[in-house]
């Protein structure tokens, strides 16, 4: 039987740890504090943004949550971004992500201090990261670590294949893998055997985008699987092939990760569901980055 990673605990157990440095923090004169930028009506986007949110009150951190037009200009989030930078009571700054394509986003992301970078995605941040310094690092991957940590599954020496290279997921996800000492091999749309590639993993993460992509065909029997797809259907047939008909049938649409739900089960030591494994993490490590943030700045 292949051991369920358990996103859900592994967050209750990183915040818990969280919790004493927190009134450490407030203690010295303020709570840490987050300031989250929501440009305009995506709903989605407003799900994660309530959510983080609402994780910063239970865990008394304060947050401010600005809400500027969809109508907003570069030079005007710059403008913000500014202000926020300048101001003592924020310590981290998350500009949630997609912006309107009017507005430059790598402008506005570099425009973040990269002191108060809460995602870690500041070139100055990106750079720590590469040459393993302490500094803010890409939440989802830094979770993903977190949680292989805690359910002490070994990393050192085994072959950690990452399918997506993206800047938030997986080339920061490959480079910590690397800092752990895996032996690392990085996927993408342009690699010509990945089933191969994919089934020498120990580790196998998949960061794609696309549902249930990754099958039996992919997995090495016994590999730990990380699925960090969040894939939402909304047919009958895509829900059927991704193995979700009876979610779909109860709920009129499916959520699905980049790897085959079934297949996963039936062949790894060890995997994340979706939902329930990677998602619950990303927050908690955003936490996590604030709360070392207003460290840094208190101290
Ligand atoms: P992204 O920026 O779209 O990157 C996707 C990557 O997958 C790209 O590098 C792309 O390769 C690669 N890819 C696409 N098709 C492929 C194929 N057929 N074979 C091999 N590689 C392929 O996506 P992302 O932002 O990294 O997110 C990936 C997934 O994770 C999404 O489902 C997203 O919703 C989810 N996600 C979840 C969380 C969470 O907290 N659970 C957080 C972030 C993201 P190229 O570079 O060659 O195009």
């Amino acid at each position: 039987m292949a051991t369920i990673l358990d996103g859900n605990a592994v967050r209750l157990q990183i915040l818990e740890g969280l919790k004493p440095r927190i009134a450490a923090v407030t203690a010295k004169g303020r709570p840490p504090g987050l300031a989250v930028v929501l440009v305009g009506n995506d709903p989605g986007s407003e799900i994660y943004v309530r959510n983080k949110v609402k994780t910063c009150g239970e865990m008394g951190i304060f947050s401010e949550k600005i809400t500027p037009p969809a109508t907003i200009s570069t030079d005007e989030m710059l403008a913000l971004v500014a202000q926020l930078n300048s101001r003592d009571d924020i310590d981290g700054i998350l500009v949630q992500m997609p912006l309107p394509s009017h507005v430059d986003s790598r402008r506005v992301l570099e425009s973040v201090a990269a002191d108060k970078d809460a995602d870690g995605f500041h070139p100055t941040n990106v750079g720590h990261l590469v040459a393993n310094r302490p500094a803010p690092r890409a939440c989802t991957p830094a979770g993903i670590i977190e949680m292989l940590k805690r359910y002490e599954i070994p990393i050192a020496g085994k072959h950690a294949v990452v399918v997506g290279r993206s800047d938030i997921v997986g080339k920061p996800m490959a480079l910590m893998l690397l800092h752990e000492s895996a032996t690392v091999t990085i996927c993408h749309s342009k690699t010509s055997d990945l089933p191969a590639e994919c089934r020498r993993a120990d580790i196998l993460v998949a960061a794609i985008g696309r549902a249930a992509m990754i099958r039996a065909e992919h997995i090495r029997p016994g590999a730990t699987v990380i699925d960090v797809g969040m894939n939402r259907l909304f047919t009958a047939e895509e829900a059927a092939s991704a193995g979700r008909s009876e979610q779909f049938a109860k709920k009129g649409t499916a959520l699905v990760g980049d790897v085959l739900p079934a297949d996963m089960e039936r062949l790894s030591s060890a995997y994340t569901p979706v939902p329930g494994g990677v998602g619950p993490l990303t927050i908690a490590m955003l936490m996590a980055n604030t709360v070392a943030l207003a460290e840094k700045h208190l101290c």
